[in-house]
């Protein structure tokens, strides 16, 4: 049986942080607040693999109460999500995502976050694609004070 789910997440952008977008480290003026490296594309995909499980959101897994988490890097968070499609003999079929960012430019970034999420998520790079767009400079993604996510991903799982 096939099965979809969608994700979608949002940080603030601020002064004094590391941008991290689809596992890479970006040089920008600012970066994304959270309290992991608030990786919101690594997040969304997550939750979107999560949801095709029928499972709840990335929060339930690795609460942002529990210091074990605090500044961990995000692919930690794609690796159990596909741990839990493993552990119901389920199958990545593919995962679709668009990063939603005023500045930086994402387009040059875009082939090593494809390899880093198929690695993070351990299936092949054709399985992931990657979009981005600029908020045509309106709301708040518009004013660069934040960047947004959302993906979709499709697993199979038996019946
Ligand atoms: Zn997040």
């Amino acid at each position: 049986m096939n099965h979809v789910g969608i994700g979608y997440d949002v940080h603030q952008l601020v002064e004094g942080r590391k941008l991290f977008l689809g596992g890479i480290e970006i040089p920008h003026g600012k970066g994304l607040d959270g309290h992991s490296d608030a990786d919101v594309l690594m997040h969304a995909i997550c939750d979107a693999v999560l949801g095709a499980l029928g499972e709840r959101d990335i929060g339930q897994f690795f609460p942002n109460t529990d210091p074990r988490w605090k500044g961990v890097r995000s692919h930690v968070f794609l690796e159990e999500a596909s741990r839990q499609v493993q552990f119901r003999q389920g199958k990545i079929v593919n995962v679709d995502a668009t990063l939603i960012a005023q500045q930086p430019k994402i387009a040059p970034y875009i082939p090593e976050m494809r390899v880093q999420i198929a690695t993070a998520l351990g299936v092949q790079l054709n399985k992931i694609g990657i979009k981005a767009t600029t908020n045509e400079w309106m709301g708040f993604i518009g004013r660069e004070e934040g960047i947004a996510a959302m993906a979709v991903a499709s697993v199979e799982l038996p019946e």
